[in-house]
């Protein structure tokens, strides 16, 4: 049976993460949301580790269990994002990297081997360390040839392995003769697949989707399914990665994120690509450079163009006819936020929480709301409106306002007036309280 896995979160011993981060409300909130399979995150962290070891068992697999029946939970996985700061080849560099190991045996080589070079590991969750990423990737496979190592939110500016202001042009240009040890690329909230299907490069590189989580709700918001059967655990969430296996993913809307078009902030200037173009990338307000977004970066590496990609979709998955080995992506809107809306308030009120816990505890976990649950039995729990937002989002007939500079980007369901929404009522999606 296949599996929804969601590989990027952070515990709260993370920097601006939730207190709430613990192993039973992340196992709770992964039901809801209709998650099997879990990072721990941060792994790293002492206290972190201490916890997952006395709360999780091995069940033999690769994968831990939480609770006493163990079968029928949430399972996890052993996960750690890990910052390199360094310079390499004349520039500074900082890259954002994930790392999976399948048990604690081999997570705790990991971290000795880290110790051992002096890495800061009980400060942050997410330490900073001084090695490369090709070291790190390097150092994971000694600690265990099993190792997952995948490059985070591969696009963004500032810590992404193509990132436009510390990152690389290629994943040869920073991994050298330990390339193909690289199995997998993250989209990232500001990317989706199809933008990495222009990368030659990615040809033989699965490209996987995680929610990097900062607090509960945010779980899931981006996944990877498996087609893997949930007993094979470890070696069977190894395989497809490797062997680009992955069954497809959920996304956010790439526009949603915070680096999708290029700009400055503090003056208010967005570009699209082809404004940047026309008018450069020096911001014509303040003269500084402005941050050239992920849409602006994968122009500037990409090896095909988009139209030789031929997109196609299929009720709501997003296909290459051009390379049909590639899996397609299925974009959605998080259902606290279609709730939000049409109750027009935050999607951090109790009211809002009340119905989404409503709604799921009638008819399943929201990933199947969003995707599979007849429109009219979702009208039934939850009225007409609710049921409308989410025809919307399956049909994609969203509005869309994209982000730029650290800004993120806004989809909305209704057009104000729609559905008497005060436009300035409405907060943006996805400023949750620990983002
Ligand atoms: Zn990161
Ligand atoms: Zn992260
Ligand atoms: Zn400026």
């Amino acid at each position: 049976m296949a599996y929804v896995a969601d590989l990027h979160i952070h515990s709260r011993f993370s920097r601006a993460c939730s207190p709430q981060l613990n192993v039973p409300n992340l196992a709770e909130w992964a039901k809801l949301k209709g998650i099997d399979v879990l990072g721990t995150g941060d792994f790293l962290h002492p206290l972190w580790f201490a916890e997952l070891k006395s709360q999780l068992k091995e069940d033999g697999s690769g994968f831990l269990s939480w609770g006493s029946e163990g079968g029928e939970g949430i399972k996890f996985v052993l996960t750690v994002e890990i910052a390199s700061m360094y310079s390499d080849k004349g520039r500074g560099r900082r890259v954002h990297n994930l790392i999976f190991m399948p048990d604690f045996t081999s997570a705790e080589a990991f971290q000795k081997a880290l110790l051992s070079r002096k890495a800061t590991l009980g400060s942050d969750g997410r330490p900073i360390v001084g090695t490369s990423s090709k070291d790190l990737l390097s150092l994971a496979l000694q600690a265990s040839e099993k190792a997952l190592f995948i490059c985070s939110h591969a696009w963004t500016p500032w810590f992404g392995i193509f990132g436009s202001q510390s990152g690389y042009d290629s994943l040869e240009e920073c991994f050298e003769d330990l390339t193909d040890y690289v199995y997998g690329i993250e989209t990232g909230l500001s990317s989706d697949p199809a933008m990495n299907w222009r990368i030659k490069e990615l040809d033989n590189k699965s490209i996987v989707s995680f929610s990097d989580a900062h607090s509960l709700p945010n779980l899931g918001r981006e996944a990877t399914v498996f087609n893997e059967d949930i007993s094979d655990g470890f070696m069977g969430l190894w395989e497809a990665v490797r062997n680009q296996k992955i069954a497809g993913t959920i996304e956010f809307y790439p526009e949603e994120g915070k680096y999708h078009y290029t700009g400055h902030r503090n003056c208010g200037v967005r570009y699209t690509p082809e404004e940047t173009k026309r008018n450069g990338e020096v911001c014509p307000k303040c003269g500084r450079g402005l941050t050239v977004g992920v849409m602006e970066r994968v122009e500037v590496l990409a090896t095909r163009e988009n139209v030789q990609l031929k997109i196609e979709n299929v009720q709501g998955v997003i296909k290459s006819k051009e390379f049909p080995n590639r899996t397609g992506y299925r974009m959605l809107v998080p259902l606290l936020q279609i709730i939000a809306e049409a109750f027009n308030t935050a999607p951090t009120t109790q009211k809002v929480l009340n119905e989404y816990k409503k709604l799921i505890s009638t008819l399943g976990s929201e990933i199947k709301v969003l995707t599979k649950v007849s429109i009219d039995d979702i009208a039934k729990i939850s009225g007409p409106k609710i049921a409308e937002g989410v025809d919307k989002v399956r049909k994609g007939d969203l509005l869309i306002d994209p982000g730029f500079d650290g800004v993120y980007g806004v989809v909305k369901i209704w057009q104000s007036g729609e559905s008497g929404v005060d436009e300035k009522k409405v907060e943006a999606p996805q400023l949750g309280l620990f983002d």
